[in-house]
């Protein structure tokens, strides 16, 4: 095999980089790249059969340990109702440690040319925004021209922009959409991440329909291209659109937005709704004891429009950690499926561990490095659903027409303070999930009391053969 310098140089970066996030020491990583960088390049355009082999014994195994990736999977820009640019909306996420972002606006991907007006960018952002993103990226980098009806500004597409922001292994855009149709006179939006075409809302005559043949279609597209796509149900209580019900019986739908930023979704629901975490419980309820299927997993977003501090859905409340090995669109996708995550508005754990022999779930919490950062406490809630009889739920009634009163109930079984709890499973559990609760409020709260929660998906879950 015939190896140049430039390949192997970039080789060496990225297993530097790698190496680098496998938190070795610093200095012994630089020791480490300088050499091989020196006996590469003695190498250089020779026959190096072994090169590949070599690097790879030499490095230490935590290069492929798995580590915790955080995104939002929920974003929106000028490409529909958000109100900055996409790269500035990037750059707010990759300055905050985010990892992954994907930008998903309503039934558009950012692609093509596409201008607008300057009076109708500040009459969405105000004065000054375009004087920010030049500052930001340069004037060289923001395109602008003088059309019939005034100045015009250029969207750039996401290939355009990927250049400028992503960094190798610390942080990459991912390309989505929110597909925004409706039913019944109700918004149903789904996500999908990682596509790869345009999906137009693909609408029906109810709900569980209309999720239904979104979904089809999503799922159509991962199979026909041979990729890894998330869809995701956004906001079930926006509008009152979706019920546990509707969300239980569409089995194709696997995640669904438990937590959500925005400020106009009703996460803790009125009188005549229950709030979005206690129907995370129903559905599950509902698939597992009643449909003998999976459960579904929850994810948090921001559902991010306004970026210059004014009330809206603002940046930063909600997102997810991911547990992969690699910060790519498909690794960080297959973890998902796998339930290898978790979802957070605040609150950051290390690990969340099962032991298969002893069915002990033990969690570890990351202690706070935010401001202030003494004084949080945490305090872990373990809700269980105990598992019914066989036969207690009659499944001659349809999924709609159940009552909540026939289901088993999610309730509290153990709360525990510190940072290191855990709870012992006895078998008798339909499952078990976890949420941390800190004892302050999240950096930008969304309603009065609120305090930062992280969720884990629910675990020891078997359905029968
Ligand atoms: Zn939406
Ligand atoms: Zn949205």
């Amino acid at each position: 095999m015939k190896l140049v310098f430039p390949s192997v140089r970039r080789c060496a970066a990225n297993i530097y980089l790698r190496l680098q996030s496998a938190l070795l020491g610093p200095a012994a990583l630089s020791i480490l790249f300088a050499s091989f960088v020196h006996s590469a390049s003695a190498q250089e355009s020779v026959d190096v059969p072994a090169i590949v082999p070599q690097t790879v014994s030499s490095e230490p195994k935590q290069r492929f340990e798995p580590q915790w990736w955080k995104g939002n999977l929920h974003t929106h820009t000028f490409w529909s109702d958000g109100n900055d640019f996409p790269e500035m909306v990037a750059a707010w996420y990759a300055d905050r440690n985010y990892n992954f972002l994907a930008l998903t606006d309503h039934n558009i991907l950012s692609r093509n040319q596409r201008w607008m007006g300057l009076d109708q960018i500040e009459s969405r952002a105000g004065k000054g925004v375009l004087d920010r993103y030049q500052s930001r990226f340069g004037k060289d980098w923001v395109e602008t021209r003088e059309a019939a009806k005034g100045t015009e500004v250029r969207l750039k597409p996401l290939e355009e922009i990927r250049g400028l922001v992503e960094r190798n292994g610390e942080f990459i855009m991912i390309e989505g959409e929110e597909i925004s149709d409706k039913a019944e006179g109700k918004p149903i939006h789904i996500n999908a991440t990682n596509l790869a075409q345009l999906i137009q809302p693909a609408g029906g005559t109810t709900v569980v329909e209309t999720i239904r043949n979104n979904l089809r279609t999503i799922l159509e597209q991962e199979k026909e291209l041979g990729r890894q796509i998330l869809p995701h149900l956004n906001h079930p209580n926006f509008g009152y659109a979706v019920t546990a019900a509707d969300l239980a019986a569409v089995l194709e739908e696997k995640f669904f937005e438990v937590y959500n930023g925005h400020p106009g979704v009703n996460h803790l629901g009125d009188d005549k709704h229950i709030g979005i975490e206690p129907m995370w419980d129903v559905i599950n309820v509902m698939r597992l004891a009643y449909l003998n299927a999976p459960p579904i997993y929850g994810i948090a977003t921001d559902d991010s429009h306004e970026y210059h501090g004014r009330p809206g859905s603002r940046p930063g409340r909600g997102w997810v950690m991911v547990r992969s090995q690699y910060l790519s669109p498909e690794h960080l996708i297959l973890a998902m499926k796998r339930g290898d995550f978790y979802a957070s508005s605040g609150v950051a754990i290390d690990s969340i561990q099962l032991d298969s022999k002893t069915n002990q779930l033990a969690l570890t919490i990351k202690p706070s490095t935010g401001q202030p950062s003494t004084g949080v406490e945490y305090e872990t809630h373990f809700i269980v659903v105990d598992r019914p009889e066989k036969g207690s739920i009659d499944d001659s009634i349809a999924l709609h027409d159940l009552k909540m009163e026939s289901l088993p109930k999610a309730y509290v079984k153990t709360k525990l303070k510190g940072t290191n709890p855990s709870y012992q499973l006895d078998g008798t559990e339909l499952y078990v999930r976890a949420v941390v609760y800190s004892n302050r409020a999240p950096a930008d709260p969304v309603w009065q009391g609120q305090r930062e929660q992280a969720w884990t998906q629910p675990i020891g879950w078997k359905i029968d053969d």
